[in-house]
């Protein structure tokens, strides 16, 4: 999210892919052996497993912001579905499950004394429960980008979600501009390569680019926006 797409067979649909591959051995390990298992309780072996894998798998960027975690020790495991919702039951196993989980930043949580308002992502959360779903092509193509690089949604509990229970355009954080930047960026970009080249040379530029993001999954800190404007430049729905 940004929010990273989820899809399973996303080639060629234009569609930012993670592909969540098979839990970590460790994780399974723990769950098969351990009586009423939980995420609690789940030691730190298959912790760092599923930090490192998920920082593999959303090659290095945050699941919620889309900025890049330097490394896999800085994700923070995030459970899509609340492991304490404010209105339902624990429920063990789902803690568990690693197709419930989010590899995302500390949110701004790590300074202290940070106010709510400059937290994001899960940091900013808490419990509350989500609309937009990761894992739903169809959810997460309600949510689209301003010129500004703000996140927005027709959709008013996907507006939400972004915009107030994960504060996805914190102004402290400079996550609109960041945004921003990033497609300035990539459109400066292409301008230069295709200078004075003509149309169809810009336009398989941008191709290439489009490419390199939903086919080969080369993704780039907040490149939702980019991916966004590609499509429009393409004609792609
Ligand atoms: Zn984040």
């Amino acid at each position: 999210m940004g929010v990273i797409r989820f899809r399973k067979d996303a080639e060629g649909s234009g569609v930012i892919l993670i592909q969540r591959g098979k839990e970590p051995d460790s994780l399974l390990k723990y769950r098969k052996s351990t009586p009423g298992a939980c995420y609690e309780e789940l030691p730190a072996k298959p912790r760092e497993d599923i930090r490192s894998q998920m920082w593999e798998e959303q090659r290095g960027l945050c699941a919620y912001c889309m900025r890049k975690l330097d490394s896999y020790q800085a994700v923070r495991i995030e459970h899509y579905l609340a492991r304490n919702p404010e209105d339902g039951e624990y429920d063990a196993a789902s803690t568990l499950d690693y197709k419930h989980m989010l590899g995302v930043c500390y949110g701004n949580s790590l300074q202290p004394d940070v106010r709510e308002e400059d937290r994001t992502c899960d940091a900013h959360r808490g419990r509350t429960k989500l609309t937009v779903n990761p894992y739903e092509l169809s959810s997460i193509r309600k949510i689209h980008y301003t010129r500004n690089g703000y996140i927005t949604s027709d959709d008013e509990d996907i507006k939400r979600d972004v915009d107030e229970t994960l504060n996805l355009n914190c102004i402290a954080l400079s996550l609109p501009e960041s945004r921003k930047g990033a497609l300035e960026r990539t459109q400066r970009e292409l301008r230069e390569m295709c200078k004075n080249k003509g149309h169809d040379a810009y336009v398989r530029a941008l191709r290439s680019r489009y490419k390199r993001y939903v086919v080969d999954r080369a993704y780039t800190p907040y490149c939702g926006i980019v991916i966004e404007w590609l499509e429009k430049e393409l004609g792609i729905n």
